[in-house]
């Protein structure tokens, strides 16, 4: 093969050795996990919302995201579950360049993996510190998730990685939801498949070992739009994607029928500030049908402090460097609207 060593990566243990989470944070996040639990099981009528920036690429504007985050959620505790998303492993669409700060904990430095997996581990200790809020990753590669699986209520499998078997079998052992996005092609089937795969157990290496895993019966759906063969956008989250959604979770043998609707990428066609506009549309779908109430649990919408987005070297603070996000007055309103309409 076609490879230089270029050094050896730290086991999660000797990684959790130097960075361990306190006890206190981990009864914080295991109350976390329950109330998410209830959402996703129907045993609260309490709303997800997974919630933050496309990529997490800078500490200081991460943190001082989810403390705002951290002190809205107590103004919407009784409505509301607020889940930041902390998104460590987010490359660009090509893969070129940017990686996330796994690979890159400087963004305009060399790839650093080592470095990169005490400046994750740091900053989602730091921001569950500041705001009270466990968080969501993406699982873009399955072999990193020990390194974050104390620390994380949510975990996402990616539009682009839901059809790979190793990201399903890997869910199957993880015991936070995961939420399966439909593929880039809106094949709703394809993200059936792998919710059912999620939820069983398999056999099967990871990490240089044989393992067996329990399946995951919180695996479930999310909605992102779909991307046509003439590259066109084309949205998955009106009502009667909600009602053909809901049938198809009924004739399978799925257990907690779940649903988020992730509000940006194709369902706004990348126009990060319609938004608003799709969450109302989404709560009002939820009104007109029981069906749909009961199987919408959420929403995953993309917000940072500054609207818009960025390229790498501008150096905005709290601004998107991947996909443009909505910026904290409106993330602010959208959020309490939300609470009082849901
Ligand atoms: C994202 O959540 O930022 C993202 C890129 O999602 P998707 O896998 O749906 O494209
Ligand atoms: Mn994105």
């Amino acid at each position: 093969m076609n490879v230089t060593i270029l050094g050896k990566i730290p086991t999660t243990a000797e990684i959790l050795d130097r960075y361990p989470l306190s006890r206190e944070l981990a009864e914080l996040k295991a109350r976390r996990d329950e109330a998410i639990r209830q959402i996703l099981t129907g045993m609260s009528d309490r709303f997800l919302l997974v919630i933050g920036p496309c990529s997490a690429d800078q500490e200081d504007a991460v943190c001082a995201y989810t403390e705002r985050l951290g002190r809205l959620q107590e103004m919407v505790a009784d409505r509301l579950v607020l889940v930041p998303r902390i998104y460590t492993n987010k490359p660009r669409t090509t893969g070129e360049g940017y990686k996330g700060i796994l690979h890159q904990p400087d963004p305009e430095k060399a790839p650093d993996m080592a470095g990169g997996l005490i400046a994750l581990r740091k900053m989602h200790i730091r921001s569950l510190s500041v705001s009270g809020l466990t968080a969501a990753d993406e699982m873009l590669y399955p072999e990193n998730h020990t390194y974050l699986d104390d620390m994380l209520s949510y975990v996402a499998v990616g539009a682009r990685s839901v059809e790979n078997q190793h990201h399903r079998l890997t869910a199957s052992a993880v015991t936070q939801p995961v939420g399966m996005k439909n593929p880039t092609s809106g094949d709703l089937n394809v993200m059936l498949n792998a919710i059912y795969a999620a939820q069983r157990g398999h056999v099967f290496a990871y990490q240089g070992h044989a393992v067996q895993t329990e399946g995951n019966p919180l695996a479930h759906a999310v909605l992102r739009g779909e991307v046509n063969r003439h590259g066109l956008s084309q949205a998955n989250y009106h009502y009667e994607d909600l009602m053909r959604l809901s049938q198809m979770y009924l004739a399978r043998e799925l257990v907690n029928p779940a649903c988020l609707i992730d509000t940006n990428h194709a369902n706004s066609n990348k126009q990060y500030a319609e938004q608003p506009r799709i969450a109302m549309e989404v709560l009002h779908s939820r009104r007109l049908s029981t069906d749909i109430r009961k199987l919408v649990k959420g929403l995953m919408v993309e917000s940072y402090l500054e609207e818009g987005s960025q390229s790498v070297g501008e150096h905005v603070f709290g601004k998107s460097i991947t996909d443009a996000c909505l910026g904290w007055p409106a993330t602010r309103n959208l959020v309490l609207n939300i609470a009082e309409q849901v």
